[in-house]
């Protein structure tokens, strides 16, 4: 490539034309002396092959403005509504559009739950809108891949027609590639400021951020395939310099994260993905600095690793910030850890925000784990997480409280929050919160939030619909569901199993506890009607809607188009 430079350097300072009447000897040159035209073919292929090195800055940039613009238009989308209440989408247009392309899944029924080709392809289905955005993504990739790559007759004095095609890929993918980089970096991170200016939520991120990645080492593959066949016999040379070395690092780290990086490890062993995706993006980050660094393209790498460490940086800020305080850990109905942190003065939560936490013990210290919390309904200065026990951090845990008496714990835990934002709901009119086991702590926040600060003028209509598997659930959000009666949210709650007895004790305790006459005191004298307990199934079930007057109890699922 040097030689290439310079000579053309060389030719446009000093180079005279055959037809000027001067002298040039040829001789040096595969070429037909005879051939007047050949000076201006030259010229023409080598712009055609600068014009290919240095154009691909405006295609690199053509794929960052792709992201630029549909941010933009997200943000304006999200943020209209919210500033000028006329902007506000309503009536049977926007509704189809939420129904039929904001809200659903691309092809068949269910979003965020995992599809599996082959038993080992897992994915996650993105929403229409979202995959809209991808075909984009797509069709401006194929663009800056194909544009302006035609060959120049006289390419043959420098590489054949193939040759030529071949660098010519091989620069595109190259350096857009590394153009990618800062943009892949900062749509991972947990304090990406364009969340706030899209107000999309980091899931949004994440999945962009897996599209954009894989695009990115599929580009820095076919880098590498096409120099490697371009480079030919002189490929064993090249090989040894450091900075093919170091490119060859990048490359097989970006090909490590492609594999691990899949869902159906993800899903399997969390833990040893997010470690090992970590090791290896530092590696790629590497391989590519000393790769490019003599080429141009180092700024790019820079804003990526700048990027990274602030975010990192800011993580440990808001972890100290919180301090390090004793959580009181209990496992309830053999399924949840209700988790009760006192929080510092200044922290607030965000109503459907959530927290990652680490519990500070031996076996998980490392790990942070992401929970909605909501303000604690028996205290201020608390907050309250409710994880359900799956597989990992949250199992060690059931298995420690297990053999505790009590089946409580206080244990130290670093909290790292708050992160993700409120729904829009506080500018419509009418809100519906449906939430499905574990993920009612959110809903809950927003509608306690919503109708908290609803004033007589702003009366809106709030519901929360809970989907539940077992009644036993209602155990430890009984508190939360008894603070609602001082609210004006209408509550339903759907039993999808409603005889399902098992791990039912937790809650028939509570019920018969002094502890709940005393708080529900009040509500016992007010009601006239005399409830008497028995030991069935069908009496907690009565004792159960008499303590929760105020929330609705329907056995079966909900017909979710029926609610909303
Ligand atoms: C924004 C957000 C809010 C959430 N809020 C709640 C909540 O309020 N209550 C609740 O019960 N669950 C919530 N979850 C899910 C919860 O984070 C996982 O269930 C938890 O991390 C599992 O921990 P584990 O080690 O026991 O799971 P494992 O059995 O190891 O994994 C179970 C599943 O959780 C995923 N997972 C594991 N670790 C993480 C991690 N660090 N980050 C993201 N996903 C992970 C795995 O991919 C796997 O699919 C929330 C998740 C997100 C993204």
């Amino acid at each position: 490539m040097d030689n290439v430079t310079s000579a053309y350097l060389n030719y446009t300072q000093s180079g005279t034309f055959v037809t000027d009447g001067k002298v040039v000897n040829f001789t040096n040159l595969a070429f037909n002396g005879t051939d007047s035209d050949y000076p201006h073919a030259l010229e023409d292929s080598m712009n055609q092959f600068l014009h290919n090195w240095t154009d691909i800055l405006y295609y690199g940039n053509a794929v960052l403005g792709y992201w630029g613009l549909v941010m933009v238009f997200g943000a304006i989308c999200n943020w209209l509504p919210l500033i000028f209440s006329s902007c506000r989408p309503a009536g049977p247009v926007p509704n189809w559009f939420r129904k039929n392309v904001i809200l659903p899944a691309a092809i068949g029924k269910k979003r965020m739950q995992n599809y599996k080709l082959f038993q080992v392809i897992e994915f996650y289905m993105p929403s229409r809108l979202e995959s809209i955005i991808l075909l984009g993504f797509c069709v401006v990739i194929t663009i800056v891949l194909t544009i302006n790559m035609s060959y120049v007759q006289s390419d043959s004095l420098i590489f054949t027609n193939y040759q030529a095609h071949l660098r010519y890929l091989a620069n595109r993918t190259g350096i857009i590639s590394t153009m990618m980089l800062p943009l892949v970096i900062l749509f991972s991170g947990r304090n990406n400021i364009l969340q706030y200016f899209t107000r999309w939520n980091h899931s949004v991120f994440i999945m962009f951020h897996r599209y954009i990645a894989r695009m990115m080492v599929t580009f820095v593959l076919i880098h590498a395939i096409s120099f490697t066949i371009a480079l030919g016999p002189n490929y064993n040379a090249i090989m040894k310099d450091p900075f093919m070395i170091w490119g060859t690092v990048a490359t097989v780290a970006g090909m490590i994260i492609f594999f691990q990086g899949m869902l159906y490890f993800r899903r399997r062993w969390y833990e040893v993905f997010l470690a090992m995706h970590i090791l290896m993006a530092v590696l790629f980050i590497a391989g590519t600095w000393r790769h490019v660094v003599k080429l141009g393209y180092v700024w790019y790498v820079y804003a990526a690793t700048g990027v990274w460490i602030l975010d990192r940086l800011i993580r440990i800020v808001r972890l100290v910030s919180f301090g390090f305080p004793g959580a009181d850990v209990t496992l309830m109905s053999n399924e949840t850890l209700k988790v009760v942190i006192k929080k510092p003065a200044h922290w607030q939560p965000t109503p459907g925000g959530h927290v990652f936490i680490h519990f500070l013990r031996p076996s998980c210290f490392w790990q942070s784990h992401p929970f909605t919390c909501a303000t604690s309904p028996q205290s201020e200065d608390h907050i309250v997480l409710y994880c359900k026990v799956k597989g990992g951090v949250t199992h060690g845990l059931y298995q420690y409280l297990m053999t505790l008496p009590g089946k409580t714990a206080k244990i130290k835990v670093g909290v790292e929050g708050p992160y993700g934002e409120t729904s829009g709901a506080k500018k419509s009119e009418s809100a519906v919160f449906i939430a499905g086991g574990n993920g009612i702590p959110g809903m809950y926040a927003e509608a306690v939030d919503l109708a908290t600060k609803s004033t007589f003028e702003s009366r809106r209509s709030i519901k929360l619909y809970w989907i539940i598997r077992e009644y036993r659930s209602l155990y430890w959000f009984f508190e939360e569901l008894q603070s609602l009666r001082r609210l004006d949210v209408e509550t339903t709650v759907f039993v999808t199993q409603p005889n399902n007895e098992q791990d039912i004790d937790g809650l028939k305790t509570l019920l018969v506890t002094n502890r709940v006459e005393e708080v529900l005191e009040k509500d016992i004298k007010d009601n006239t009607s005399e409830i008497t307990f028995e030991d069935d199934f069908t009496d907690l079930k009565n004792k159960i809607a008499f303590h929760l007057s105020r929330v609705s109890f329907v056995d079966g699922r909900p017909n979710i188009g029926e609610l909303v």
